[in-house]
């Protein structure tokens, strides 16, 4: 028998070269590309991280952090260095050229050949699963999909929609989605409450082009289409879920996902638990609760969406080890081996 290995289906290893110079506020995104002041900003956050107790605050340094190193490469070598030998992790890209937050250093197609480069140098064509970044809203999307598909062996494909478009915009559901079943590739969306969003969209307008709804028409155009809801709803509505009563008129997203892969109308629809179940104590109970359900069980897929969680607290290793502690060998192995296969279209 081969050995086992872990296929992580959620991670990022992009850097400040990728994201727009108004991503945060006071041009902190090209202020901190001058050395001395991403000094100073460390030496404050020391002084500052010790005392907080805000999770937020310790995620922010570490995005910080994995955003300021200084290649695509260093990040996954962070990455790979949490899990055992032999991992395998698939690299979601991000094209944030539309949210309207102003200039972007290195752009998508840089991002991606970066990317294909990593991919096809030996020391990491057995590690990285590349996806390409789709946003139907760039000349030329299908072109582009099909050249990193072909020459570049890109093996999925990325949307994130709080970005400022639907998941059913005219391009992908004529040009995209049909391209990707021609090539049995699968579709990772973001869906989560928990977004990046246009610069342009209330909250809410975001959250309505982010919403599980959105994918019925998708998945009943395209039922082979193999889709993954990253995020299993995120960590506002598994809280929500907990926290409130059964009766609550608003179905949470989770419950929404729950529903879409136990009605068995969409056996290729997938989810994954990223960031989410990073929020371990909190979370992980029900998430074990959950996979006893067997038709459950078979459609999450194990990811963690580094670099995003990363936090000095609490290591990315100690997460995926108490991760598998807590939900034993098989259904672990279930959502970090099996699954991932099925939904890249391996077996
Ligand atoms: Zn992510």
């Amino acid at each position: 028998m081969t050995e086992k290995v872990i296929y992580n289906c959620h991670n990022h290893i992009f850097t400040h070269e990728n994201i727009p110079n108004g991503y945060f506020p006071m041009f902190l995104v090209p202020a901190l590309r001058i050395a001395p002041l991403r000094w100073l900003l460390k030496a404050v956050m020391k002084l500052v991280i010790p005392w907080s107790k805000n999770d937020r605050v310790h995620r922010y340094a570490a995005f910080l952090k994995a955003a300021y190193r200084n290649s695509q490469e260093g990040n996954l070598k962070q990455l790979m260095g949490y899990y055992p030998v032999g991992s395998k992790f698939i690299i979601l890209p991000m094209d944030m050229h539309y949210m309207g937050a102003g200039k972007i250093k290195k752009e998508i197609d840089e991002q991606h050949r970066e990317l294909a480069d990593l991919s096809k140098d030996k020391k990491y064509s057995d590690v990285i699963i590349p996806f390409a970044h789709i946003d139907p809203r760039r000349p030329g999307s299908l072109e582009r999909l099909d050249s990193l598909v072909n020459n570049d062996h890109f093996r999925g494909v990325k949307i994130y929609p709080p970005l400022g478009y639907r998941p059913d915009n005219d391009i992908l559901m004529k040009d995209i989605y049909p391209y990707m079943l021609s090539k049995n590739i699968p579709l990772m969306v973001h869906c989560s409450p928990g977004f990046v969003k246009a610069k342009w969209l209330t909250k809410q307008e975001a959250y309505a082009l982010t919403d599980p709804d959105n994918y019925i028409k998708v998945m009943d155009t395209f039922p082979d289409l193999r889709i993954c809801l990253a995020h299993f709803g995120g960590i506002s509505e598994w809280r929500r879920h907990i926290n409130e009563p059964r009766t609550s008129e608003k179905h949470t997203w989770l419950k929404k996902v729950i529903n879409f892969i136990k009605c068995g109308i969409y056996p290729n629809l997938y989810t994954d638990i990223s960031y989410t179940i990073f929020n371990f104590y909190e979370n992980v109970p029900l998430l074990k609760i959950l996979l006893e359900d067997e038709v459950i069980l078979d459609h999450v897929l194990f990811g963690s969406d580094f670099y995003m969680v990363e936090s000095e607290r609490y290591s990315e290793k100690r997460f995926s080890i108490d991760l598998r502690f807590a939900l034993g060998e098989s259904m672990f192995w279930k959502i970090a081996n099996e699954n991932p296969k099925k939904y890249l279209g391996e077996i």
